[in-house]
């Protein structure tokens, strides 16, 4: 059994307004573990921050992992309660950017100019690891968790695999698997086709695209959730297809075209409210009313589970 749960549901920024009650308004955060297993953090946009708040300070060992570093997906890390405790054992696994590691890119949050608190001062003991696309890797469960459970690493690890997506700036989808259970998660992403949008896909060419997708849908195959971006809709997308992100329809074939069992339309655009969000769901299912593909879009702070 695996639960996911959206601590935010937005792209770009933080949005709060009347009109935007029922989906929320926070930023990229999400959180997976299975049953009696230590969670998955991935990404930190400002859905983090509650999380943060509300955990007990018992709770002492965290593990993250980063698609890439666009603010909409950190910006709650200086604001993390946790990391402000001397007990707090964090381990992140990101990309690299265009220049630097995510662990500098980490610290340049904690400058001076940016914020008040120095990076030298947060009390916490906190680990990085570079990824690439492509690799593959365990996230065995941290040490605390396996002493004070009595169990053994491999019971309780968690198998990732990576995927480089088309987004400017480097970008990582994540494939978690735990006993048989399978999520993917593909923010933010944009449309290959004569689109080649971040570091690597400067050579490009029309084989290289077909190579591409036939990757994201290996990558995704046969899962039993997939969140996908879908900041745009099939009409807000018009001219902006270089900005990195996909519509509900785009979600939709590859779900499709990948097996999956179940889709989460993500990643909102902050210009949408609840009510073109209810539309993009409906033009999402009735694209697929006719196959076995579920789509939702859960509310901020829902848990779905897959059993
Ligand atoms: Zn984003
Ligand atoms: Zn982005």
């Amino acid at each position: 059994m695996l639960h996911f749960q959206l601590l935010g549901t937005r792209g770009s920024r933080p949005i709060l307004d009347q009109n935007y009650v029922y989906f929320g308004g926070n930023t990229t955060a999400y959180k997976i573990w299975a049953e009696g297993n230590f969670p998955i953090y991935i990404d930190g946009g400002s859905g983090l921050f509650r999380e943060g708040s509300r955990l007990q300070p018992e709770v002492k060992e965290f593990s993250f992992l980063l698609t890439h570093s666009h603010w909409d997906h950190i910006l709650a890390f200086p604001f993390f309660a946790p990391f402000y405790r001397p007990e707090t054992c964090a381990r992140f696994w990101g990309s690299r950017s265009f220049k630097e590691t995510f662990e500098e890119l980490f610290k340049h949050q904690f400058q001076t100019d940016a914020f008040p608190v120095n990076y030298a001062e947060i009390p916490a003991t906190i680990t990085f690891t570079t990824i690439v696309g492509g690799q593959s890797f365990e996230i065995p469960p941290p040490p605390r968790f396996t002493q004070e459970n009595c169990l053994s690493n491999t019971h309780h690890s968690y198998h990732i695999s990576t995927y480089q997506i088309n987004h400017p700036g480097l970008d990582l989808g994540y494939r978690i698997e735990h006993k048989g259970k399978t999520i993917v998660i593909l923010t933010d992403l944009a449309p290959i086709k004569n689109n080649y949008l971040g570091p690597g896909m400067e050579d490009f060419g029309a084989v290289d695209e077909d190579r591409y997708y036939e990757g994201l849908i290996a990558f995704c195959r046969d899962a039993d959730l997939l969140l996908h971006d879908t900041h745009f809709n099939e009409e807000s997308i018009r001219g902006k297809e270089r900005w990195g992100h996909s519509t509900e329809i785009m979600a939709v074939k590859l779900a499709l075209e990948s097996q999956v069992k179940q889709l989460i339309l993500g990643h909102h655009a902050p210009e949408d409210n609840d009510q073109c969000i209810f539309r993009k769901l409906h033009n999402a299912q009735k694209y697929c009313q006719k196959t076995a593909l579920n789509v939702i879009i859960p509310q901020e702070d829902e848990i779905i589970t897959i059993s």
